[in-house]
């Protein structure tokens, strides 16, 4: 695929498209070898144009959000990564205090917006790194709050360059999943309803969850967030400390000494060395204690 065929199929104020991305610069765990070509979408129309484009041609495709739960392959990407920018960056009023905002738009862009206008519910979301359609997607959720409880409807672009929507219930959340999860359906916006709340309010709940973050994240560093999911009865943090490993590293990537649930890249991690300590911390925490760790984070190659 080369620069000008893709260009051909885009209007150039649709689409922002560069070829050999470093994907490092896309991730919060700053890793990732280089994307063929990376796309910047801007209309639900460019989208179309590019999803058509690599299927009649065989091209993979992938979309991302904020990239702050992916982690890319050393290697790279094959064909094309898609974010999206432009109209997906936008929230409007939905009435009934309904918001609706583009799947490309941040958590701290929700926050900000309800806290500004007097909107509770969301406060939850305060200080985690990812876009509505990644938060959707993963049913991204803290202390005690989850997407699950704000979500009323989305909108999708299917393979074949379908619009469709799911209602709250077809959204099928659970834990750390959406029906989004298992499916390749790209998110375009997402309804949230929240509730009518003092603004100060809002703002201490946000504060408090912020406080709390930076007590125990290491937030100083590189990382994905937590690695694994929370395992059925257990909290993986605690099972990876009570098997000794809090701080074990493999190259640039460690256990975080702060928060044994992370993995941080203290500078140079690869995606080999972050993938290796996974498997390493896997099987001590399987044999010590019989407890299978799932990763949390979706892994890109
Ligand atoms: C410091 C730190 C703290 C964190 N704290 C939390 C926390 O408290 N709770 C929590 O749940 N998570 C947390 N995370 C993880 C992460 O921020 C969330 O999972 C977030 O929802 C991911 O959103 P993203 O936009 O970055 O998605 P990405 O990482 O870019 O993508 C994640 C997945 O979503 C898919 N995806 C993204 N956008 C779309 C779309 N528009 N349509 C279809 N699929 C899409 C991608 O293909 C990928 O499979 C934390 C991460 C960090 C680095």
């Amino acid at each position: 695929m080369t620069d000008k065929e893709i260009r051909e199929i885009l209007e150039n104020e649709e689409a922002d498209i560069r070829l050999d991305e470093p994907m490092y610069l896309h991730t919060s765990f700053r890793i990732g070898g280089k994307a063929d070509c990376f796309c910047e979408v801007k209309t639900v129309e460019a989208l179309k144009k590019i999803i058509a484009f690599c299927k009649e041609r065989g091209i993979d495709y992938h979309v991302i959000g904020l990239g702050s739960n992916i982690l890319v392959a050393d290697e790279g990407i094959k064909g094309v990564v898609i974010k999206l920018a432009g109209e997906f960056d936008e929230i409007s009023d939905a009435g009934e205090n309904r918001i609706r905002c583009g799947a490309g738009v941040s958590l701290a862009g929700v926050c900000v917006y309800a806290r500004n206008n007097g909107l509770g519910g969301a406060e939850f979301a305060w200080g985690i790194p990812g876009s509505v359609g990644g938060a959707v997607y993963m049913n991204a959720g803290a202390y005690g709050g989850e997407m699950k409880d704000i979500v009323v409807s989305s909108r999708y672009l299917d393979a074949d360059g379908n619009i469709g929507e799911l209602n709250e219930k077809q959204h099928q959340f659970s834990y750390r999943h959406s029906a989004y999860t298992d499916n390749s359906f790209v998110i375009l916006d997402v309804t949230l309803e929240l509730f009518k709340k003092n603004k100060n309010d809002i703002f201490y709940l946000m504060n408090d969850t912020m406080e709390k973050r930076k007590k125990k994240q290491p937030l100083n560093r590189p990382s994905a967030g937590s690695i694994f999911k929370r395992p059925e009865g257990f909290y993986a943090a605690a099972l990876i400390e009570q098997c000794g490993l809090k701080g074990k590293s493999v190259g640039g990537a460690q256990v975080s000494e702060k928060h044994s649930g992370f993995i941080v890249n203290n500078g140079g991690a690869t995606a080999k060395d972050v993938k290796e300590l996974i498997r390493y911390v896997q099987n001590v925490v399987r044999e010590k204690t019989g407890v299978e760790l799932q990763c949390e984070i979706k892994f890109l190659e």
